[in-house]
């Protein structure tokens, strides 16, 4: 499998060997509900108060907001991507597979995945990747 990684690999089928990857690790959970950052959203719920959180990291932004039905992701914030030294497990594997290979917007996602976001609602700080790995099962996407 080392063989597929690489620079010269297209970004669609190193993201699929990163998955597969990651499932190899017996990492079920990112394996099935990590994307590739393009246009992707986390849905949690605030470990503080409870209010559904969506959380955009994608090409568009990288922000923590409320979802409105009608006008859209309303409230947004910023996310805090985490630092090197801040990641650990499975997120600091990930992140250093990808900058390893040279895949900097997936490594960039990964900070913010495994970084912080503010809940609109209440202002509370929560690490993104805990909460959402606490509250879901892998699921069919
Ligand atoms: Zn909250």
């Amino acid at each position: 499998m080392i063989g597929v990684f690489g620079l010269q690999s297209r970004p669609v089928d190193y993201f699929a060997a990163f998955l597969d990857l990651l499932a190899a690790k017996e990492e079920y959970h990112w394996s099935a509900v990590l994307g590739d950052f393009t246009d992707d959203f986390y849905h949690l719920a605030c470990p503080h108060c409870a209010v559904e959180v969506t959380i955009a990291i994608g090409d568009y932004g990288r922000y923590s907001a409320i979802r409105d039905w009608n006008l859209g992701d309303v409230d947004r914030r910023g996310l805090r991507p985490a630092s090197f030294e801040e990641l650990s497990g499975t997120g600091r594997w990930m992140y250093e597979t990808a900058v390893r290979d040279g895949h900097e917007a997936l490594a960039d996602g990964i900070a913010h995945l495994f970084g912080k976001g503010e809940c609109p609602y209440c202002a509370s700080v929560f690490n993104i990747a805990d909460e959402y790995a606490a509250a879901n099962r892998p699921v069919l996407r």
